[in-house]
This record gives structure tokens, sequence and C-alpha cells, in this order.
């Protein structure tokens, strides 16, 4: 099974891709916690994306297709992934389509998560995560028992650096001109699945594992 989770920041991609990555048992390849990884390691494509990754810009095509096509030939994409936060514009959407046509495999769908602007920036504003285990907590709907400290772990909960409210704002004007048109993209490709955001959590994840199981 090959997935794309499509939508703004904060829609609950992340979320519901760990979920159904545990289901299916395939890997949930996330290109912002590569990122990230890739800053905190100091490594060259991390020293390349950390200034627009703080200013809520996207990270140039060639570090970001670098990375995902590594992970398609890899034995990890063996058999399916879920892709989080890739593609995000067209031309990395078309770049992808190249690199499954050379592979000789296509993707089963795009889970497209709905959410409005005013619901991304409360989740994202509260959101903490924590700095061992990467469990994620929220300051009003989701409180870790302990102020600061993860339920799973103890670990240290931290801020992201791009969820401050103006970065939040910038992320969400990146999603609406580069990364929407690709709802259009999908559709007409007879892959998209449009997923209400904004609900349950469980309900959301039933509602995907209802519609993959048609489609398997
Ligand atoms: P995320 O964790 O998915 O919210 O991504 C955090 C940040 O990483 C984004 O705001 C971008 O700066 C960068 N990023 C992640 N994925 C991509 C991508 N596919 N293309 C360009 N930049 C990306």
């Amino acid at each position: 099974m090959r997935l794309i989770f499509l939508g703004p920041p904060g829609a609950g991609k992340g979320t519901q891709a760990k979920r159904v990555a545990l289901k299916y048992k395939i890997p949930q390849i996330s290109t912002g916690d590569i990122l990230r990884k890739a800053i905190a390691n100091e490594t060259k494509k991390g020293i390349e994306a950390r200034s627009f990754m703080e200013k809520g810009q996207l990270v140039p095509d060639e570090i970001i297709l670098g990375i995902i096509k590594d992970y398609l030939i890899s034995q990890e994409g063996k058999n399916g992934y879920i892709l989080d936060g890739f593609p995000r514009t067209i031309n990395q959407a078309i770049e992808l389509n190249h690199f499954l046509e050379e592979l000789e495999v296509k993707l089963t769908a795009v889970i497209n998560f709905k959410v409005e602007n005013g619901v991304v920036i409360k989740r994202l504003g509260g959101r903490r995560g924590c700095k061992s285990c990467g469990a994620l907590y929220h300051l009003e709907y989701l409180k870790p028992t302990k102020e600061n400290v993860c339920n799973v772990c103890q670990g240290e909960l931290y801020q992201r650096n791009d969820d401050t409210e103006e970065v939040i704002k910038n992320r969400l004007l990146v999603y609406e001109r580069l990364t929407s048109p690709l709802i259009v993209f999908y559709q007409r490709l007879n892959l998209l699945k449009e997923i209400d955001g904004e609900k349950d959590i469980e309900v959301i994840f039933n509602e995907i594992i209802a519609f993959l199981e048609e489609r398997l």
C-alpha cells in the first residue's frame, strides 16, 4: 500500500499516519521529521534546510527529492509506505510520479485532511512534543499529567520553533499557494479521498481504514 497524506500543517496527518502505519505494518515517511533529525545531527542537508524551516518556507526541491528517492528505492519502502508531508508542490508530485513509474509501482490513494485555518492556529500554537520519544501533547486538549514532562517516557516536552503564531501563519500561506493545488492534481488522477480533519481522532481513523479496506 502506497499512500500520501495531504493537508495543511496541524491537520492531523502525522497522528493518523502513525496509526495507519502501525495497522498495516508499513513505514511512515515524514519529510519534516527527517529534516528535523538532519538539523539535530548537523548534517549538510540539515544545515541547508534549517533557515527555510525556521521561517515556515518550503525547503528547496532538490534536498527533498533526494531524501524521498533514497527511501523509495530502499528496502524499507519495498512493501509500501505513507508519505506524510510530501509532496508539497506540483513539481514534487510530478517528480514522484516519475520515480514511481521507474519503479513500476502505483499509488494506492491520497488522503486529504480538511481543517479550517483557525483550528490549525489553535492546534499548533498549543502543540508540545517529547524531546526523547516524540509523543505529542496539547496545552489545552491533551495535557501531560505533569507539566512539561512526557507521560510515556518522562522526557522533557518542547515547542517546535516553527509552531509560533507568526511562522504558523506563514506555513498556512505557503500551504494555500503551493500545496493546495495538489488536491485537484490527485483528484484528476482519481486517487483522492477527502477527510474532515476536525472530527475526533478515532472517528477519522475508522473512516480512513474503511476507505482503505474497500480499495485493497
Ligand atoms: P512538517 O513537519 O511536515 O510540518 O514540516 C516542517 C517543515 O519542513 C516545513 O514547514 C518545511 O519547511 C519543511 N518540509 C517538510 N516537508 C517538505 C517538503 N515536502 N517540501 C519542502 N519542505 C518541506
